[in-house]
């Protein structure tokens, strides 16, 4: 099987697997069923159309984004994959040239809008064509938790149930396990199903969370992520995103910074569709330093060279924010994201949880979710220890954590005199032995009480009050030692369990942190809450180290031809190449179809198609 595996993945014209994806379509094949959690552009899409070249039959794709439907049938079509998709957006007569090309089973992929489920010449037609596999895309739709309910997707259990010979792949970037419960629950698959949580991990990402207070700190670390990171105007070193919280703060700061002289484009959903399609338009072709964009602005946008994205306020969750600002460098290569937030974000989001604008008001269970999951993400912002390790902790992919990454604030601010000293190691050991005292018994308040050293009844008939730890944070606030035991919870050390009430748990890592048996890499919360990041002259070492030179003219040639290359063919950019094939290009310049053939990136089909005019830029650039 394994030869097998390889030799298809040459057809979809990649190299080799990033990891977790051979692991993923095994898992699929021996197991008939996967639950595949990984972030958006984690290359989830080829652990259904891998086995859909092996297995016979048409396997059936279920995703609501029409527009992404659309760019994977053209790339499969560019590779020689039998590939269509059925959408409501097709005219009557395209859609039933399209069925009858499924029925006569001449389609290895068939891509489907949930919408079309409900139909009843699909249902007709899908009794005729053998299914391998389902695979469902942006599986979490299914979840009413979830932020993107799509009740069409509900049909989904009742279809998977009548093919019951069909493998079954959902896919989803989300990942709170109440919604996998819910997934796996709603598609009818059993609760042993496999679940596999990869590629969360992006080490080229330097993450960073900074509380301000007011708009001016807000301005000043835009502008501070700019200058780092593209330099100056047309520097030719990539764009950024400036994600804002409303699309008032949107046109305000794409204003200010085309004053500043930056090309910079608005983005939201208010505008007209005419003006999106012209902003996305420059934004793609590198017509732009910088898009000023509400959360309405980045699906299935793929431009690699992201360099920054700098979020005004905080979005809603971990996964929201760790999705858009994994926007950011997904060429592989250096890039930041800068989360700006302020005491200010929680009453308003309370706010716009209880009364959304222009919608009904939502369950009280549903904004306690919703809230929840909010404070989880003001709980990682504040957090004291690795904001990447921090973040693949929340996902559950403990496997991919990195033990500190050494560029984000928090690493950084740890590398210098003041991080893990020994006043910092001697807190997290007496944070810690009080939760150890109170480990599955008592929850956060007791804590905070045993370690203040407050009397009180429950507390001393369990003869808490006459242990060591009683009182071991005397001189601290009560404010104070709540925030460290948060800290406590990001770093991996302590968590909650409990149904009724979360109870508090001290983990094996946070057991071997007391006993000083493993190091205790963090940053106690400040006395009183951070106004603004701290500038230490190592930060802003790492600062300018970040800055990457300008591309070299041959890159840059590559690209221009590929844009003319993807106009020409009516197709995404990425579809002709993506950066890393073209940086790949630039370095080897190989000189014959045979030498292309090895660049990584460039199956068979595409040396064919593109080859000729790439090794012309190549020749001409040597000449
Ligand atoms: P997802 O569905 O997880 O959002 P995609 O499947 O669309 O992500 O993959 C994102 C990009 O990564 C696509 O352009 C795809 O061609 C590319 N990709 C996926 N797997 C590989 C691989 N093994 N090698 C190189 N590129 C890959
Ligand atoms: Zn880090």
């Amino acid at each position: 099987m394994s030869l097998d595996l390889d030799a298809a993945l040459v057809r979809l014209g990649h190299a080799s697997f990033r990891p977790g994806q051979r692991e993923a379509v095994e898992t699929l094949l021996a197991q008939r069923r996967l639950l595949l959690v990984a972030p958006t552009g984690g290359g989830k899409s080829l652990c259904y159309q891998l086995p859909a070249l092996l297995l016979p039959g048409t396997t059936l794709v279920v995703s609501p984004l029409i527009a992404l439907m659309q760019d994977q049938v053209a790339a499969l079509a560019a590779r020689g994959v039998a590939a269509s998709f059925l959408a409501s957006t097709l005219a009557p007569d395209e859609l039933r040239e399209r069925l009858a090309r499924y029925g006569r089973g001449e389609l290895r992929l068939l891509y489907v809008a949930p919408e079309r489920l409900a139909s009843g010449t699909f249902r007709e037609a899908l009794r005729r064509v053998p299914c391998p596999l389902v695979a469902v895309d942006e599986a979490h739709c299914i979840s009413e938790w979830g932020h993107d309910f799509r009740p069409d997707y509900l049909q989904l259990g009742p279809l998977i149930a009548q093919l019951s010979d069909a493998r079954v792949l959902a896919c989803t970037a989300t990942a709170t396990p109440i919604v996998r419960d819910e997934i796996l629950t709603r598609l009818g698959l059993p609760g042993d199903t496999p679940q596999l949580v990869r590629g969360f991990a992006r080490p080229n990402l330097a993450l960073r969370a900074t509380e301000v207070s007011g708009g001016r700190e807000r301005q000043q670390a835009v502008d501070a992520a700019l200058r780092e990171t593209l330099v100056e105007p047309r520097g030719g070193r990539g764009c950024a995103i400036v994600y804002a919280p409303t699309r008032r703060a949107a046109e305000q700061e794409s204003e200010r910074l085309a004053d500043g002289g930056w090309r910079a484009e608005v983005y939201h959903a208010g505008l007209g569709a005419a003006s999106r399609a012209t902003a996305q338009e420059r934004f793609m072709s590198g017509g732009l330093d910088v898009i000023c964009a509400t959360n309405a602005f980045g699906m299935g946008i793929d431009r690699a060279d992201v360099r920054a994205v700098v979020h005004l306020g905080p979005p809603g969750s971990i996964e929201a924010y760790y999705q858009e600002v994994g926007r950011a460098g997904r060429d592989g290569r250096d890039a930041v994201g800068v989360l700006c937030w302020s005491q200010a974000d929680l009453p308003l989001r309370r706010h716009l949880l209880e009364q959304p604008l222009g919608a009904p008001a939502p369950s009280p269970e549903l904004v306690e979710h919703k809230w929840a999951l909010f404070l989880e993400l003001i709980r990682w912002a504040e957090g004291g220890s690795c904001r990447h390790d921090a973040i693949l902790r929340y996902f559950g992919d403990e496997a991919e954590t990195l033990h500190g990454c050494g560029r984000c604030d928090v690493c950084l601010a740890l590398g210098d005199e003041s991080g893990t000293g020994a006043d910092a190691v001697d807190l997290a050991r007496r944070v810690l032995s009080g939760v150890a005292r109170v480990h599955r018994r008592y929850g956060l308040k007791q804590a905070v009480r045993l370690l203040r050293g407050e009397t009180e009844e429950r507390l001393e008939r369990d003869g808490l009050t006459r242990v060591a730890t009683f009182g071991a944070l005397r001189d601290r606030p009560a404010d104070w030692i709540a925030r460290a035991l948060g800290r406590c919870v990001t770093a991996g050390w302590a968590g909650f369990t409990g149904d009724e009430r979360p109870v508090l748990l001290l983990t094996d890592e946070g057991r071997r942190v007391m006993r000083g048996e493993a190091p205790a890499r963090w940053l106690p919360p400040p006395a009183q809450p951070a106004r603004s990041a701290r500038r230490s002259e190592a930060r802003r070492a790492a600062l300018k180290a970040a800055a990457e030179p300008a591309d070299d003219p041959l890159f840059e040639a590559l690209r221009r031809e590929r844009i003319a290359l993807a106009r020409a063919q009516g197709v995404p950019a990425y579809v002709v190449a993506h950066d890393r094939t073209l940086r790949e290009l630039a370095e080897q310049r190989p000189g014959s179809a045979e030498a292309l053939r090895a660049i990584s990136g460039f199956g068979g089909r595409k040396v064919e198609q593109f080859g000729e005019a790439f090794l012309k830029v190549i020749a001409a650039y040597a000449a």
